[in-house]
């Protein structure tokens, strides 16, 4: 079967492994500029930043064995087993940043990055798919793996209905700063990562800790809360008010660079009770973290399920 799958994202790369390990033939078209999605890695200088995922759990056997396949690649490690106490966990993390583990799933795949899928229609029994570039292609399976909202728009324009608590489903926002320092003198502990430690952060995390930066680098992401109330403010007003909120943490520190990052699609609020969504034709499915759990496990998972049900 000729399969496309709109989104390079875990979900989706781990949907097309899965379809082209099955024999069919996978195309991914991904908007952005490389793959990976919400596995994002930033280099400034000599500094290295995960400014999307942090790190990742498993909870089930079957992620497990995609993971233990990633560490014997080289291409996943354990971080810690817990920020504070040791809670016997494993905390993981790609090896060179969490774009590590996207780039390997990418190996040997078809994937056509900085495509805008743009609109789709069903045409008889295929599937039409028009990219941003004006050209059609076809396909006997669709994947969409985009943030549900993007998702959604897709549907509508090929006049397809999605379930309403589908459609519900909202994604918190996440206000993102990296921050590249002059010393390692700040005050985030080891093993590198702070949990909700004040009214602002979620999450701070410390790069060069995690084994990702040769330079002293920070990324900051603050809380759904704090980032929804800020997220349409100028980006020179969240620049200055992130700076000021991590000032507290940086100690005798001094930042050499800073950025935001935002991510209108962070995690998603509330889950679909089914690992993927499939349509009446059972030709067309919807995966993503919304349905297997707001984390890279479920995304992976769903990637997994919306592969096993178009390739029945
Ligand atoms: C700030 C932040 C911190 C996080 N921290 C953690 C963490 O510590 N641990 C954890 O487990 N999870 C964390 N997550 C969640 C985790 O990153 C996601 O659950 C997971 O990466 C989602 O993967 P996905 O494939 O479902 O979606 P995505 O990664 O969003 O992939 C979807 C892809 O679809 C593409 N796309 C969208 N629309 C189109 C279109 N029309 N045409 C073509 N391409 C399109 C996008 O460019 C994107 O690459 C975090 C997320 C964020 C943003």
């Amino acid at each position: 079967m000729r399969i496309i799958i709109v989104g390079a994202g875990l979900s989706g790369l781990m949907a097309a492994q899965s379809c082209v390990q099955a024999g069919h033939d996978v195309i991914v078209f991904d908007k952005g500029r490389s793959v990976g999605g919400r596995l994002a890695t930033r280099r400034v200088g000599t500094a290295v930043l995960d400014h999307g995922a942090q790190f990742f759990t498993v909870r089930e056997a079957a992620f497990q064995s995609h993971v233990d396949a990633w560490i014997s690649a080289g291409v996943a490690r354990e971080w810690c087993r817990g920020f504070g106490a040791d809670d016997g966990h494993p905390r993981y993390v790609g090896a060179n940043g969490m774009t590590s583990i996207a780039k390997h799933l990418a190996i040997g795949l078809d994937i056509r990055c900085s495509s805008l899928v743009f609109s789709m229609s069903r045409v008889e029994s295929e599937w039409h798919i028009t990219t941003d570039d004006g050209v059609v292609h076809v396909a006997d399976r669709v994947i969409l793996t985009a943030p549900l909202p993007q998702s959604f728009s897709l549907m509508f324009s090929a006049g397809l209905e999605m379930p309403a608590d589908l459609r519900r489903i909202d994604y918190d926002r996440t206000l993102g700063l990296l921050v590249t320092l002059d010393s390692s003198q700040h005050q985030v502990p080891s093993p590198g990562g702070l949990q909700n430690p004040d009214e602002v952060f979620s999450f701070i995390g410390d790069n060069t800790a995690k084994g990702i930066s040769e330079s002293p680098a920070l990324t900051f992401h603050a809380n759904p809360a704090w980032s929804l109330q800020h997220f349409e403010d100028s980006t020179e007003d969240i620049h200055a008010l992130l700076l000021a909120a991590a000032q507290p943490w940086l100690g005798s520190a001094v930042i050499t660079e800073s950025q935001v990052k935002k991510w209108r699609f962070a995690t998603p609020q509330n889950l679909w009770p089914d690992a993927c969504w499939v349509d009446e034709t059972n030709t067309l499915v919807i995966a993503g973290d919304a349905f297997a759990g707001p984390r890279m496990e479920g995304a992976a998972l769903s990637g997994l399920a919306a592969a096993s049900a178009v390739c029945h």
